[in-house]
């Protein structure tokens, strides 16, 4: 077992000490998946074999561990508005990309898609919101929901 898997696997146990769950990992990027008070935090192993963090509360909770220090997973954490956003469209509608349906990586990070863009008068609000890489997002920029749609059937075909 290599040692980064060694200490996920401390992690884990550490995390459910602190109030975590341990959930299932969803990809082979993913080194530990853990459910606490406010979504879930996911440790990713990239490409060249390094630790990175699905959000803030992920890189405090893993600073936390090799610090050796407590922190508890059963009460809320502050992150940022883009964050808690994300973390709730991941909830809405999973971990992968609205037009190419590709998993987010590490090395692939979901961003916030205005499906009625903000050019076009679209809002802020969750229901015009949804998750894509960055290459779709770019891809599809300002165009109207229709060609977005049609976009993504090519994706997807
Ligand atoms: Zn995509």
């Amino acid at each position: 077992m290599s040692a980064v898997v060694e200490k996920a696997r401390r992690f884990k146990g550490w995390a459910e000490g602190n109030g975590g769950e341990a959930l299932p990992l969803t990809s082979e990027y993913e080194l530990a998946r853990i459910k606490h008070a406010d979504g879930t935090l996911v440790i990713y192993r990239n490409k060249k074999g390094h630790v990175s963090f699905s959000d803030s509360i992920a890189r405090k909770a893993w600073a936390a561990f090799m610090e050796n220090r407590p922190f508890p997973m059963n009460k809320r954490h502050k992150r940022t508005k883009t964050e808690a956003m994300v973390s709730r469209l991941i909830e809405r509608d999973g971990n992968a990309c609205f037009f190419c349906g590709k998993p987010f990586t590490p090395d692939m990070p979901p961003t916030i898609e205005h499906l009625l863009s903000i050019a076009k008068g679209g809002n802020n609000q969750i229901a015009n919101l949804t998750l894509a890489c960055e290459c779709c997002n770019r891809a599809v920029g300002s165009d109207d929901v229709a060609e977005k749609i049609k976009f993504r059937d090519k994706q997807r075909a």
